[in-house]
């Protein structure tokens, strides 16, 4: 082969490689570079690189030195460099990875003459791998209360591999190929409208696809689904879409966890934010919340607010002190709320006022029935402080007949109280 040829095959390369080339002197003077390395450089024509350094050749001096550093101990070492992967230069701001390999050029004498090198963009490669096997290492060991982890061949539509473990009671269905995961999700799955079943409905390999594309890399939901056991239990499923390593396939990394124990714990801090924290009746917005609530859905029907205030209750706190005063609302709240229906509301509007609404109510002797109750109950546990004499006075107010709202009939019972107050306590008396 000729020199003249040699030459233009080299020319050939540098022109149409689609490789980031360059070719270095002795020096480490550019002699050579192909279109995708000056892109590399942020220059635009191979005249910007040839007979320069890489001080002049690259904006970012460190990076200009770190290459000539690299360039010393290459040549110092006198071995090639082989396809070692770097993060490379990018003009967006996004990683950018490439596979580089660095050739000491030398001459018939054997004398070094230069560098060949060669960087190969690897980052669709490397973000796949590096994603794979952090989704993969749970393939082998399952995250805590995590009851299954599936990877699957979205393009040959297979289940790769899979892992369970128990969780107290149950774990999930065992499966063997994907329309069975499928099949027995949607089996298990308690709540048919959930987002999940759609999910595992349309779970289909260009549903999948199309997803991908979209550029969704994840996607998660919650739902309740029966267990293997029978028991129903939260769970969160989280499916990570990635790219096989191997064999380039689009692949779905399926896990599902349980998340009962975060489930009750919020459901138990939203049933605390409507309780009265000493008494754990409801309070006083969750009470006016209830008894709106069934206004409204039931305003076909009558019912009956009473408004209760213990009397003579300063007189407990100032004989016995402010713990018997409390120990008394505790236990009051308690009976209360023990004699009503789960349908009633019982509720402490503050200090020492109640406030029970009793649903579908509509004889007056009835009424006059329970507001008898409820000074009964005052007495019973006042007879645990007979150094104080204790009793109850309310104010009832039926609706429709003295108001549509929660509102007026609060104003109501409101009044009806004071009047029992100012008639000697110890009574009730309906609002006019
Ligand atoms: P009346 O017979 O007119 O109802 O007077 P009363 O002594 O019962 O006093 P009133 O209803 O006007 O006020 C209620 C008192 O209850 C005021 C306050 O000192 C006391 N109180 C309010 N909240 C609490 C509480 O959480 N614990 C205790 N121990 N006392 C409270
Ligand atoms: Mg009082």
């Amino acid at each position: 082969m000729t020199h003249e040829f040699m030459k233009q095959a080299l020319r050939a390369i540098l022109e149409n490689s689609d490789d980031m080339i360059f070719l270095k002197d002795e020096n480490l003077v550019y002699q050579g570079a192909s279109k995708p390395f000056i892109k590399l450089t942020g220059n635009s024509s191979e005249s910007d690189i040839v007979g320069h350094t890489d001080t002049e050749v690259f904006e970012d001096k460190n990076l200009a030195n770190r290459y000539i550093l690299d360039d010393h101990r290459l040549l110092a070492r006198g071995e090639d460099l082989v396809n070692y992967i770097e993060p490379i230069p990018s003009d967006d701001k996004k990683a950018r990875y490439g596979s580089t390999s660095k050739y000491i050029l030398r001459n018939e004498d054997g004398k070094v003459c230069g560098i060949l090198g060669i960087t190969r963009d690897v980052t669709r490669d490397y973000l796949v791998r590096q994603q794979y096997q952090r989704e993969f290492k749970y393939l082998f060991e399952l995250p805590e209360n995590t009851y299954a982890v599936c990877y699957i061949d979205v393009d040959s539509w297979r289940v790769i591999c899979q892992r369970r473990q128990k969780i107290e009671k149950g774990t999930l269905q065992e499966c063997c190929t994907v329309d069975e995961i499928c099949s027995c999700a949607l089996e298990s799955i308690a709540d048919k409208d959930s987002e999940a079943y759609h999910f595992y409905k349309c779970f289909r390999a260009d549903v999948l696809n199309d997803i991908y594309e979209q550029g969704k890399k994840y996607i998660n939901f919650k739902y309740e689904r029966k267990l293997s056991d029978g028991s129903v239990r939260w769970v969160r499923n989280e499916i990570n879409f990635l790219t096989d390593a191997d064999s380039g396939h689009l692949c779905v990394m399926l896990s599902a966890k349980d998340i009962s124990a975060v489930k009750d714990e919020e459901k138990r801090l939203e049933k605390a934010a409507k309780l009265d924290a000493m008494t754990s009746v409801f309070n006083r917005e969750a009470t006016m919340e209830h008894i709106r609530r069934i206004l409204s859905e039931y305003n076909d029907k009558q019912h009956a607010l009473f408004m209760i205030d213990i009397d003579n209750f300063k007189g407990l706190n100032d004989t016995l002190g402010h713990q018997a005063g409390d120990e008394f609302l505790i236990g009051f709240a308690q009976k209360l709320k023990k004699h009503f229906r789960e349908t009633d509301v019982v509720g402490r509007i503050g200090g020492d006022e109640f406030f029970v609404f009793v649903r579908n109510i509509s004889e007056t002797v009835q009424v006059e029935n329970k507001a008898g109750d409820i000074l009964d109950i005052v007495r019973s546990v006042a007879s645990n402080y007979l150094q104080v004499e204790l009793s109850g006075s309310i104010g009832v107010s039926r609706y429709p007949e003295n108001g549509n709202t929660v509102e007026e009939l609060y104003a109501c019972s409101d009044t009806a109280l004071y009047q029992a107050k100012k008639s000697g306590k110890n009574q009730y008396v309906f609002a006019k």
